[in-house]
């Protein structure tokens, strides 16, 4: 049988988990935000605010929801969403990326650098959310190749007037390949021949189905140009990252992965570096990809001064003695004799395993290997 728990059903009705609460009281149930109620009663709150609930959008919430993570991460605070924007070429992803930043990302320091870095982050109802600004389908692969998993979520843009295209699949392909949900924004829909059922009837085609359509795939209607439907995607995302659990400890030494990375002629290597666990710090010495360096300084993506960055914070970091490649990972350790250390037992390991696994695969694909 379907059920949620009262904080999911708050946020798929869009409504305070405490007037939820008190609606639920009011209807002699007595429940805590994280108490299950099963989807009748859901349906009948929902009814009680003026909202008719779909049942699929409420069902597949519950059904997205993940696996209980580990015992010892669930107390843990948790972090923003990480989302990459993907979809054909100029069906809009840095128009909507920009559209986003305009109207969310919090005023700039006055004086501090404004610079392109990569990634942003925005808050919506105090909640935060960080935007990956990569060339998407690169990013994706070189950091699977790696193996880091950079995304937590995926926004698909589908133009309205032109529908999916190969580019579309290909990003499905990736989103799908790394376990990572999709929420379709169906952009362009100002224009005059925007025709979003066409993009459902592709997307069901694709075994996307959206839930108007009875499926459980999010889609939102967009216009990254008129500003239209971007609040809807925020809430849309806030929705699906409140699924997927997403944790991290800002007490452990940070860990992350490099999203972009460039020499610049006075400050030398500059990396941008998504935080993904712990806190990296100014001072901290990190070893990323093939060598280590110092965090000599660090800046947000409003060119911020910062000490200290927490999960799924962006932040570009200066002080490594070479560029660092996309996808690389970074991690504090203690000291330099640590950092030395790891590196000699990385080399030493990482060629003979990569290769192995590599003909495994390769045997496993040619049928050799069961
Ligand atoms: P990208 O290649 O996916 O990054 O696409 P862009 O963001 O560069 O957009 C491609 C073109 O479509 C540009 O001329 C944009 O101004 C235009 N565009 C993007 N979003 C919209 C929209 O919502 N409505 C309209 N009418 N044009 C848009
Ligand atoms: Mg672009």
């Amino acid at each position: 049988p379907a059920a949620v728990s009262v904080r999911q059903l708050s946020q798929a009705i869009r409504q305070n988990p405490i007037e939820v609460i008190k609606q639920l009281m009011r209807n002699g149930l007595m429940a805590n935000i994280n108490e299950v109620i099963d989807y009748e009663a859901a349906a009948k709150i929902a009814a009680d605010f003026g909202i008719e609930v779909r049942p699929q959008a409420i069902r597949s919430a519950a059904s997205r929801r993940k696996k209980p993570e580990h015992e010892e991460t669930k107390h843990l605070p948790l972090r923003p969403p990480v989302v990459t924007i993907m979809g054909h070429v100029d069906h809009g992803k840095t128009r909507l990326l920009d559209a986003i930043r305009q109207t969310h990302v919090m005023e700039s320091e006055a004086g501090g650098i404004t610079q392109h870095i990569g990634a942003y982050q925005v808050e919506v109802k105090g909640q935060k959310i960080t935007f990956l600004d990569t060339p998407g389908h690169e990013a994706f692969t070189a950091m699977r190749a790696r193996g880091a998993r950079a995304t937590d979520i995926t926004v698909l843009v589908v133009a309205a007037d032109d529908g999916i295209m190969p580019q579309t699949l290909e990003a499905i392909d990736h989103a799908r390949a790394a376990g990572v949900p999709i929420i379709v924004a169906i952009n362009k829909i100002d224009k005059p021949g925007a025709n979003a059922d066409r993009v459902k009837q592709q997307l069901a085609d694709h075994g996307l189905v959206v839930e108007d359509w009875g499926g459980d795939t999010i889609a939102v209607g967009t216009s990254a140009k008129e500003r239209l439907g971007i609040d809807d995607l925020l809430e849309n995302i806030l929705l699906v990252a409140e699924m997927e659990d997403l944790h991290a400890d800002p007490t452990l030494p940070g860990t992350g992965v490099v999203i972009e990375a460039e020499m610049d002629k006075s400050r030398g290597a500059m990396a941008t570096v998504l935080v993904q666990n712990g806190s990296l710090k100014v001072g901290d010495i990190v070893v990323v990809g093939e060598t280590f360096g110092k965090v000599k300084a660090m800046f947000n993506d409003q060119g911020k001064h910062l000490r200290k960055a927490e999960p799924a914070t962006p932040v570009v970091i200066m002080g490594l003695p070479v560029v660092p490649g996309v996808g690389d990972t970074l991690a504090s350790v203690d000291s330099e004799r640590q950092a030395r250390q790891i590196l000699s037992e990385k080399k030493a390991v990482k060629k003979p395993v990569s290769v192995s696994l590599a003909s495994l695969h390769e045997q496993i694909a040619s049928g050799k290997v069961k």
